[in-house]
């Protein structure tokens, strides 16, 4: 065999074991909240009867985010406890087949997105949430989780000057993490970027 066509073997040999790469582990789409910030309070109403529906649609109360989400929710938390208050969120990523069917059960874009469209918490970029003081007690704020009225509009301001104030501190400790909120929920907070994630259907794991 000429020196040629043993390099063309040599190289061939090469090509043939070289090792194929280790593949590399997707990062999670999803993290629990609890594992991120432990202090935050949870009270997950989807997974009670206790919400718009009167049905659980969660098997289990957790905190779902996508993980960027859920790191600036633990330094919104962080500070609010360096002001002796906390965090407590009522729905965090909401699985799309769980948007379905609170559409069937309220098919009124007023008080739900239509599922075609998706909504931001089917991203796990949205978060639905009030302020606790140090002792776990919430703070008064305009009206109860998931009051579709205008009192719960972001701009609705016949309310006494404790409530706008407290509104007001949540909407700022959300804001200097990285969330907006939306004009009709004073509980709703929108991470910014939330566009990036895709809508999701991953059921919330027991
Ligand atoms: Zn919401």
């Amino acid at each position: 065999m000429n020196a040629p066509a043993l390099l063309c073997l040599a190289l061939l040999a090469a090509t043939v074991t070289e090792p194929t790469p280790m593949p590399v582990a997707a990062p999670p789409a999803l993290v629990d909240v609890a594992t991120v910030a432990p202090g935050i309070r949870l009270d997950i109403r989807y997974a009670t009867a206790k919400n718009f529906t009167g049905r659980a649609l969660y098997p289990a109360a957790r905190c779902l985010l996508r993980p960027g989400v859920a790191e600036r929710l633990a330094r919104a938390q962080e500070a609010a406890a360096a002001q002796g208050l906390g965090l407590k969120v009522f729905d965090c990523y909401r699985p799309l087949s769980v948007q379905r069917a609170m559409w069937t059960l309220v098919p009124d874009e007023r008080y739900v997105a239509d599922p075609a469209k998706g909504s931001r918490h089917n991203r796990g970029a949205a978060v639905d949430l009030t302020l606790v003081d140090a002792s776990g007690k919430e703070l008064p704020m305009p009206t109860g989780f998931d009051d579709f009225s205008t009192r719960a509009h972001r701009d609705y301001d016949d309310l006494p000057p404790n409530v706008i104030a407290n509104r007001a501190q949540l909407e700022r400790l959300m804001q200097d993490a990285g969330f907006s909120g939306l004009p009709t929920e004073w509980w709703h907070f929108d991470a910014d970027g939330w566009e990036r994630y895709d809508v999701l259907d991953v059921p919330v794991p027991r």
